[in-house]
C-alpha cells in the first residue's frame, strides 16, 4: 500500500492536520506539533491531544501515515556545549510531544559541524544526541532526513546516515527519510531507471531498507550535484516524473509515509492524484 500525502499545516492545533490532509485527499501527512522557527511552545492541550486523536481516527490515519518534522532550529550536532544542550532538551521535548499524540516516529536534520569541528565528532555528537533522548523516552523512531549539503550541514551522503546509526545503541528505534530532492543535489542522481536503481541499490547495501520510514517527495530547482536545497513541485523541475514513476512502483517503499514538500500548497491534491494515477495495475 502506497501513503502519499503532503507535509500539511497544523496552524490553530495539530488536531487540524488530519483534516487538511483529508481535504486534499491524502493518504498520509507530515506536520510540526509547534511552530518550526521558535524554540519555545506551550505545551499541547490534552484536548488538542484528544481531538488529534479523534481526527486520525475519523479519517483514517494510523502512525504508519504520519511522519511529524522538528524544528529547523535544532542542530543534534552543534560544535559548541551550550547550544549542543539547548537542542538536545528541544528534540527531548518534540519526541516527548509524539509520544503524547500517540505517534511513533519524528523527522529531523541530523545537524551541522559550522565549520568548528570535524564531520566525524559532529555525527558522533548526533549519535550522542539522539541515545540521551531515547533513552529517556518510549515509543518515538528518529528519523534522520538525508540532506541536500548546504553549508555545513551533514547527512548528505549515505554514509553519515549509516555511521549516526552505526552508533545509535538501540536500533530499533532509529530510522531514515529519504527526500528525493536533497538526494539528487547531494548527487544522487534519479532521473533514469538505471540511474534510479543504482542509487537505490546503493542505499540498500550502506544504510538499508529495513531503516526507512518515510520519503519526501520533491523535485528540484536545482542541478544534480548543487547541493542547493530548493524544492520543485513534481515534474516541475531537475529530477522529472520518471523518478516517482519508480516509487511508486516500487514495493520497498510501501507502508510508509510519502510526504510533499512542494512549494504550492495549492496543487498538492493534484500531485497526490497525478502520484496515484502513476501506479501500475
Ligand atoms: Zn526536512
Ligand atoms: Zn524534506
Amino acid at each position: 500500500m502506497k501513503f502519499i500525502g503532503a507535509h500539511v499545516s497544523a496552524a490553530g492545533g495539530v488536531e487540524n492536520a488530519p483534516v487538511n490532509a483529508f481535504n486534499i485527499g491524502a493518504k498520509a501527512f507530515a506536520l510540526f506539533t509547534k511552530n518550526q522557527r521558535q524554540w519555545l511552545a506551550s505545551p499541547l492541550t490534552p484536548k488538542s491531544i484528544d481531538l488529534f486523536k479523534q481526527n486520525c481516527a475519523k479519517y483514517g490515519y494510523k502512525p504508519n501515515q504520519i511522519l511529524p518534522h522538528d524544528s529547523y532550529l535544532i542542530n543534534l550536532g552543534h560544535p559548541e556545549k551550550y547550544a549542543l544542550e539547548k537542542s538536545r532538551s528541544a528534540f527531548l521535548d518534540e519526541i516527548k510531544r509524539c509520544e503524547q499524540l500517540g505517534l511513533d516516529r519524528l523527522n529531523f536534520h541530523p545537524g551541522s559541524y559550522l565549520k568548528k569541528i570535524t564531520e566525524d565528532v559532529c555525527l558522533q555528537n548526533i549519535s550522542d544526541s539522539i541515545n540521551m533522548v531515547l533513552d529517556k523516552t518510549t515509543g518515538v523512531t528518529a528519523v534522520i532526513e538525508n540532506t541536500a549539503g548546504q553549508g555545513t550541514n551533514l547527512g548528505y551522503r549515505f554514509e553519515h546516515l549509516a555511521a549516526i546509526i552505526d552508533k545509535v545503541n538501540d536500533k530499533s528505534r532509529i530510522g531514515v527519510c529519504i527526500d528525493t530532492c536533497h538526494a539528487f543535489t547531494s548527487g544522487y542522481d534519479l532521473r533514469t531507471p538505471e540511474n534510479f536503481k543504482k542509487t537505490f541499490d546503493n542505499f540498500e547495501k550502506i544504510v538499508g531498507f529495513h531503516y526507512l520510514k518515510g520519503m519526501h517527495l520533491n523535485d528540484s530547482k536545482k542541478e544534480l550535484g548543487s547541493r542547493v536545497d530548493r524544492h520543485a513541485s513534481i515534474g516541475k523541475g531537475f529530477i522529472g516524473m520518471e523518478a516517482f514513476n519508480q516509487i511508486i512502483n516500487d514495493s520497498r517503499f510501501d507502508n510508509i509515509p510519502l510526504i510533499l514538500e512542494t512549494p504550492d500548497p495549492n496543487i498538492w491534491k493534484e500531485e497526490i492524484k497525478t502520484l496515484y494515477g502513476l501506479i501500475h495495475s
